[in-house]
């Protein structure tokens, strides 16, 4: 699928008068930043202006196989190096990613459009990655036992699995490369990733620092596009595994395509995350908590809260929380004292407003609207400010739906026993929170509950890198999840070792019964 913008005319006119002098995204393969070959370029808009920012190839299939025989070429060395070779380039990579936050940060914030402090946690939780891999020499151990029988021992080791993959989300241009390609390599793999072709300005300079901090050539390629480099991905034969973040059409689709392959696929989905709030939470705290993890990065992240759950006199609460999402401050990313940027795209933006729209429609209510927000400066971005949907409920579209933008819907229920209910039927696992100031609610909700990520009086609980990012049901497929133990269980195949050291007593005669030691 080729992403084509459609733009205001104005801006399809400013288009085509920049695109000869525009700035063309590179490919990055074997170690050089190379102009791509295609005649296929997807435009890339800056979400606050609808400016083009750069044009982005769609890399062609030779270039392509370039690339994965360039990943395949530096495997045969990368996964000879030491371990301490690997974790070394770790250590380098992180002073060098921590130098430049606020540059990837600034190309963050001009082609997805989040705020810049916004864009330097996206960096950050993206280096704790690196940081964490740094450890490799721990992570990467293996299990041993001596004496399994007489003079018998056994090891095993966590071996890499050859060239791996990347398909990445528009979301978190830093953060989720990061999540891939620093535990694949200390692991021994080469890796080519596939940055969203909506923003991959951070996976390019995170390339600039792979070459600086001395990576060898090919341990890590990045090409360019949509539909067609996804296929190929998941049917070249050299590729062992794909990590995908992303929407549920791709990842569930990139899921059977690579395992139909004979490949592993680790896929993380969309979400729709739910925060219980009962009466007895701190309320300046509950309000402020889920006004920020509803309305942050403009409802564009897959942990948002985009559903609250109010029990009770906590109902009571919808016109502090409004008053509160009101003051947020509507504007470019880059204008200090932004509280919410543009969303992606004018098709991001129109999916939202038709989604508000159904929800109206349906019978909620509306208390705080921000369709028809004005950033006076900037009268081309896609924005929308803050809205409120109460009284929703869960037959409706904009409840069923990934609404990925700056909406929270509100729900009302009775009980806890209710709320839980309620969060336990949709088809979503990726996070859950809830807000309270009781201990035995608080424990009756994470052992009942089934999120795989959930968050007591901590709206967004994404979990660190020594732990792993464990979304469920319908926001995961795959059994190993990203970073962490898990994730470099996916990256290395574990091989193990039986050995017999024997003096001086040979073996009397065959044993053709099965051997149990
Ligand atoms: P997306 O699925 O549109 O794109 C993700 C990647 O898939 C991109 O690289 C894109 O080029 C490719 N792609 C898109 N459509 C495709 C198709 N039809 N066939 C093959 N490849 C295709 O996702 P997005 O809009 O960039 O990101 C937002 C989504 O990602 C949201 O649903 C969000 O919840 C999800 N997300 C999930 C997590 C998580 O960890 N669960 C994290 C971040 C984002």
């Amino acid at each position: 699928m080729l992403l084509r913008l459609t733009a205001p005319p104005l801006l399809n006119t400013l288009k085509r008068s920049y695109s000869n002098v525009a700035p063309t995204t590179k490919l990055f393969i074997d170690g050089q930043f190379v102009d791509s070959k295609t005649s296929e370029w997807i435009d890339l808009n800056d979400p606050a202006t609808n400016e083009l920012v750069t044009r982005v190839p769609v890399t062609t299939t030779t270039e392509m196989e370039t690339a994965v025989e360039s990943s395949k070429r530096a495997f045969d060395s990368w996964s000879r190096t030491s371990v301490l070779t690997r974790q070394q380039l770790m250590l380098k990579l992180q002073a060098v990613i921590r130098r430049d936050i606020k540059k990837i940060a600034e190309n963050i914030t001009r082609e997805q459009g989040k705020t810049l402090a916004d864009a330097e946690g996206d960096v950050i939780r993206g280096l704790q990655v690196v940081e964490h891999s740094c450890a490799a020499g721990t992570l990467l151990q293996g299990e041993s036992l001596q004496s399994i029988s007489k003079d018998m021992d056994i090891v095993s080791y966590k071996l890499p699995l050859g060239v791996t993959a990347g398909i990445c989300p528009f979301n978190f241009p830093a953060m989720i490369p990061l999540w891939m390609f620093p535990l694949s390599l200390i692991a021994g793999n080469t890796m080519i990733i596939k940055p969203s072709e909506r923003d991959p300005g951070a996976t390019v300079l995170l390339m600039e620092l792979l070459n600086e901090v001395g990576c060898p050539p090919g341990v890590v390629n990045v090409i360019h596009g949509s539909r067609s480099a996804v296929n190929f991905i998941c049917d070249n034969k050299d590729i062992k595994a794909i990590s995908f973040v992303g929407a549920d059409q791709a990842g569930k689709y990139i899921y059977e395509r690579g395992a139909a392959n004979g490949k592993r696929v680790q896929s993380n989905m969309g979400a729709k995350n739910h925060g219980i709030v009962l009466p007895d939470a701190d309320k300046e705290t509950a309000i402020n908590q889920i006004v920020g993890a509803a309305f942050g990065a403009a409802g564009q992240r897959c942990m948002a809260l985009s559903v609250a759950i109010l029990v009770g006199e906590a109902q009571q609460w919808i016109p502090d929380i409004a008053e509160r999402a009101k003051r947020l401050k509507v504007n470019a990313g880059s204008e200090p004292g932004t509280d919410v940027g543009p969303v992606i795209s004018p098709q991001a933006k129109q999916k939202i407003l038709r989604l508000i729209e159904s929800g109206i429609r349906e019978g909620a209510k509306c208390p705080l609207d921000g369709r028809n927000v004005v950033v006076e400066k900037y009268p081309n971005g896609n924005f929308i400010g803050p809205t409120l949907l109460t009284d929703v409920l869960p037959a409706y579209e904009c409840y069923r739906e990934e609404i990925f933008g700056p909406v929270l819907c509100i729900m009302s229920a009775d009980t806890l026993e209710d709320a839980i209910k309620i969060v336990n039927s949709n088809p979503y696992g990726n996070g859950a929170a809830i807000f309270t100031s009781n201990g035995s609610h608080a424990r009756q909700f994470t052992h009942e509950v089934d999120a795989g990520q959930v968050g007591v009086n901590v709206p967004i609980p994404v979990p660190l890198p020594m732990f792993s990012f464990t979304g469920s049901r319908g926001s995961f497929h795959g059994d190993l999840h990203f970073y962490g133990k898990q994730g470099l269980n996916f990256y290395t195949q574990t091989k193990t070792i039986t050995s017999l050291w024997r003096r001086g007593q040979a073996a009397s005669a065959p044993s053709v019964a099965m051997p149990v030691h």
